[in-house]
């Protein structure tokens, strides 16, 4: 399954990031993700949630933000939105020569590691 093997790299990289950061928890991660990366939101969050027990990343939620696919003829220069099947043939001058610009995304935006109560405390005792 696509979204599976997503979510597992996903929390594979988050789990690396909270190593370094000494982080015992994960609040969001907000994932940036191309409309022609062929991920069907639904299908990552589940997925995610399945993936996430007993890691550091349980009880996460998962922020997915969609870039739209665009693309720019080569010939004439026009862009548009290619949409969803995507419609690569330029609506300007019906050119072929297409470069796609996004959509393909699949990048973490953000972590928000979860506040440490333990540590918290112990700050304020000091
Ligand atoms: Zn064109």
């Amino acid at each position: 399954m696509h979204e599976m093997s997503i979510a597992l790299a996903v929390i594979e990289q988050v789990e690396r990031a909270a190593v370094e950061h000494g982080a015992r928890g994960v609040e969001s991660v907000r994932l940036l993700v191309g409309e022609l990366a062929g991920v069907v939101p639904q299908a990552l969050d589940f997925c995610y949630e399945l993936a996430c027990a007993d890691t550091v990343l349980a009880g996460s939620t998962l922020t997915v933000e969609s870039v739209e696919g665009r693309a720019r003829c080569a010939d004439c220069g026009h862009e548009w939105a290619v949409g969803m099947p995507p419609d690569l043939g330029c609506p300007g001058c019906s050119g072929a020569r297409v470069e796609l610009l996004g959509g393909r995304e699949l990048q973490i935006l953000q972590v928000r590691w979860a506040a440490d109560p333990v540590l918290a405390r112990a700050d304020q005792e000091g």
